[in-house]
C-alpha cells in the first residue's frame, strides 16, 4: 500500500487553441436572433427555424420554391430579363457593376424568380422575391417580372401567389421603380375585376414600395412569426413623430393584431396553408360555375 496517495487530480488539462476549432465546418447553427446553437442537422429539419427562440432564418428564393412549391413542379419564366441603366446612376460604384457584383454572388439575373407551379396539386402563378440581390428592392425589372407573373395568373385562369421580402423600391432607378408600384396594383385590380384569387406572403422583412403595392392587396395576407412589415421603419417613426412606438410595433404579430395581416403562420405550416386557401378557392370557383 502505498504511503501517499492523491485522491483528488489538482490540475486542470489546458487545451491547445487548435483544439477549440477542431469542430467540423456545417455541424452547427448558431441563431443569429438568440445566438444559441444547434445541430444543422436540427435546424434543417426545422425548415430553418431556431428551435429556442423561433427566429425565422432568411432562406433564398430557390429554396423557397422547394419548399412550397410540389417537387419538380416549378417551371420558370422570363429568368433572362436584366435590368437596365436609364439614369446612369452612380454612387460608391456605377448601378452595372453593382447589378453584375450580385449577378455573381447570387447566380440569379434579377431580385425576383416568377413561374408556374402546383402545390398540393393546385395550379398557380408563383413570384418570389430574393433578399440577397440588392436587399430584395424593385426595379423596373422587379415590376415587369411580377406585373408577367399576374398576367400568367389571369391568361390561364389560375392563383397569383408572391412571396415577398424587400427592403422597398430600388433608388438607382428612381422614378421608374416608383412607377412598379402603379403597375403591380393595377395589375391586382385587374386580377380581382376577373376572379383570380391573390395571395401574399410577408417575409423578414416586407417593407416600403413594395409593402405598399402588390405585398399589401393580397385577397389573403400570411406572415411569418416575427416578420418586419411597414413602410418606414420603426427609428424613422420615432424621430417624426416624436413618440416611443408600442412594443412589438411592426412585427407581424403586431399588425395581425391590427387587422391588417389575415394569419401569422409557422414556416413548417405555410406549404399545407398555402394548398388549404388555393383548395378553397378552387372549390368556391367550382360552385359558382
Ligand atoms: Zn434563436
Amino acid at each position: 500500500m502505498p504511503w501517499f496517495k492523491r485522491n483528488k487530480q489538482n490540475f486542470s488539462t489546458i487545451r491547445s487553441p487548435k483544439s477549440k476549432l477542431a469542430i467540423p465546418g456545417g455541424l452547427v447553427h448558431k441563431c443569429s436572433k438568440c445566438f444559441s446553437v444547434n445541430y444543422i442537422k436540427d435546424y434543417e429539419t426545422n425548415y430553418r427555424v431556431c428551435p429556442r427562440c423561433n427566429y425565422h432564418e432568411r432562406l433564398d428564393a430557390w429554396e423557397r420554391i422547394a419548399m412550397l412549391t410540389d417537387k419538380d413542379s416549378f417551371q420558370e419564366c422570363d429568368s433572362d430579363l436584366r435590368s437596365g441603366d436609364p439614369l446612369k446612376f452612380e454612387d460608391r460604384k456605377k448601378y452595372p457593376e453593382r447589378l453584375e457584383e450580385y449577378q455573381k454572388k447570387t447566380g440569379m439575373n434579377e431580385a425576383v424568380v416568377t413561374g408556374c407551379a402546383t402545390v398540393e396539386g393546385h395550379p398557380l402563378s408563383l413570384a418570389v422575391m430574393e433578399a440577397n440581390f440588392i436587399m430584395g428592392s424593385m426595379g423596373s425589372v422587379v415590376g415587369e417580372k411580377v406585373t408577367r407573373s399576374m398576367e400568367k395568373g389571369i391568361e390561364k385562369n389560375i392563383p397569383v401567389v408572391t412571396v415577398c421580402v424587400s427592403g422597398g423600391a430600388r433608388m438607382m432607378e428612381g422614378i421608374l421603380s416608383l412607377m412598379q408600384m402603379a403597375k403591380t396594383s393595377i395589375l391586382v385590380a385587374e386580377m380581382d375585376a376577373k376572379g383570380i384569387p391573390y395571395i401574399t406572403i410577408l417575409t423578414h422583412p416586407t417593407t416600403a414600395g413594395v409593402m405598399a403595392s402588390f405585398a399589401s392587396l393580397g385577397d389573403v395576407i400570411i406572415a411569418e412569426p416575427g416578420c418586419m412589415v411597414g413602410f418606414a421603419g420603426p427609428r424613422v417613426i420615432e424621430q417624426t413623430i416624436r413618440q416611443v412606438l408600442p412594443k412589438g410595433f411592426q412585427t407581424a404579430e403586431f399588425v395581425e393584431k391590427h387587422g391588417f395581416i389575415d394569419c401569422v403562420v409557422h414556416r413548417r405550416e405555410l406549404k399545407t396553408t398555402l394548398a388549404r386557401f388555393l383548395r378553397y378557392f378552387h372549390d368556391v370557383d367550382a360552385a359558382a360555375s
